[in-house]
């Protein structure tokens, strides 16, 4: 995101990434819900958003010409009253009219889910195709030799005027590694609170659905009877490898939900880069100003990276200010405390 952002500023920049397969963009499911949570609150900043998340996925699009992004309501099932109740209160809030779809259906897939007392749903979100993103992008850096696949050597930087890494110069350095930033010397006292998340990829018999269903799961249409099933969050992990545990969650929450079988075809998990405020981190090295990072997407990396990503570029370029929230500066006592 942050190359696109670069480029189209007329900008050169050469990414440098491991191709790490437990890389939290290839097992999301790229959902991005405007209204979350048990109370039904809007996401964070998503007024703002959104309207960066359709021009610049479309003019990914157009560019690397293939589907990224797909318009998707969300059905929210509503199972006990005191839901409903919640749901009814917050859906009579001007501020949410925009956002509340009059008439929740399913359609037809409905015969595959389990009674439920009733649904709302949410208008506006979508879903990024994330890996498919990724690898096509990969592949133009590559056709245009602006990409090294290979582990980064934080000992091989030497920073002064210019940056230095091996065969390359440049002015500015900006670390993208997202739950793997714990082990960059220069970062890590960022305050990350990681988490894993894991999901089930599964067939259903049949039934086509355009929109994300989410009873204490998503279900996210993955084309034809293709579908992603998520999240289980753990925040005490020692890999990032797919359990058991998890997929007992995720298959326990599924049956729930679901009256038809399914089959699972995938188990996929990942570490999220969360971060113990909710907010990214953006902004240059307090004593290396050439150094910067943007990271702490969190949960929410398919919605925030296009909005963030020109506010970065825009304070490299333009010297515009970063947003207090996400600027990194607000955790210059803890960099105090460890140098
Ligand atoms: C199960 C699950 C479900 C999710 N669902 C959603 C969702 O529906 N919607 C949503 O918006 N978000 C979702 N997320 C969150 C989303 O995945 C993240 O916000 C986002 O992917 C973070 O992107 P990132 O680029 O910061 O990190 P990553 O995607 O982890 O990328 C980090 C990259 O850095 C590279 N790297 C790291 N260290 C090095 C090094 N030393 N040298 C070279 N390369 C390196 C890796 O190879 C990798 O490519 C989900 C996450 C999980 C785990």
């Amino acid at each position: 995101m942050l190359h696109f952002f670069l480029s189209e500023n007329g900008q050169t920049a050469h990414v440098i990434d491991q191709k790490h397969k437990g890389a939290a963009s290839k097992v999301a499911a790229g959902g991005i819900n405007p209204i979350t949570g048990k109370r039904f609150v809007k996401s964070w900043k998503i007024d703002q958003l959104l309207p960066m998340v359709r021009s610049t996925y479309g003019k990914l699009q157009e560019q690397l010409r293939i589907p990224i992004f797909t318009e998707r309501s969300v059905f929210r099932i509503l199972k006990h009253p005191a839901e409903e109740n919640t749901w009814l209160g917050r859906t009579a809030d001007p501020l949410y009219q925009h956002y509340v779809e009059n008439d929740p259906s399913v359609g037809a897939f409905n015969s595959n889910l389990n009674p439920y007392l009733s649904a709302g749903e949410i208008k506006l979100g979508g879903q990024v195709n994330l890996p498919l993103l990724i690898k096509t992008y990969q592949n133009f850096l590559s056709e245009n030799e602006q990409i090294t696949f290979d582990q980064f050597d934080y000992e091989q930087l030497k920073i002064g005027e210019q940056i230095r890494y091996k065969n390359l110069e440049a002015k500015k350095i900006i670390f993208c590694e997202g739950a793997a930033a714990d082990r960059n010397p220069f970062f890590n006292y960022l305050p990350f609170e990681l988490s894993k998340g894991e999901a089930l990829e599964v067939d259903l018999p049949e039934g086509e659905l355009e929109k994300i269903i989410r009873h204490k799961i998503s279900l996210v249409p993955f084309g034809g009877k293709k579908f992603w099933v998520g999240s289980a969050n753990s925040w005490d992990f020692e890999d990032d490898l797919p359990t058991d545990l998890a997929k007992a969650e995720l298959e326990g929450h599924l049956k729930e939900l679901l009256s038809c079988g399914y089959e699972i075809t995938a188990h996929k998990a990942a570490i999220r880069p969360t971060v113990k405020d909710r907010r990214p981190f953006l902004g240059s090295h307090p004593k290396h100003p050439n150094l910067l990072i943007f990271n702490g997407l969190g949960t929410k990396g398919a919605s925030l990276a296009p909005y963030l990503a020109e506010q970065l570029v825009g304070f490299i370029l333009d010297e515009s200010p970063i947003e207090k929230e996400v600027d990194i500066g607000r955790y210059f006592s803890h960099f105090q405390e460890e140098h």
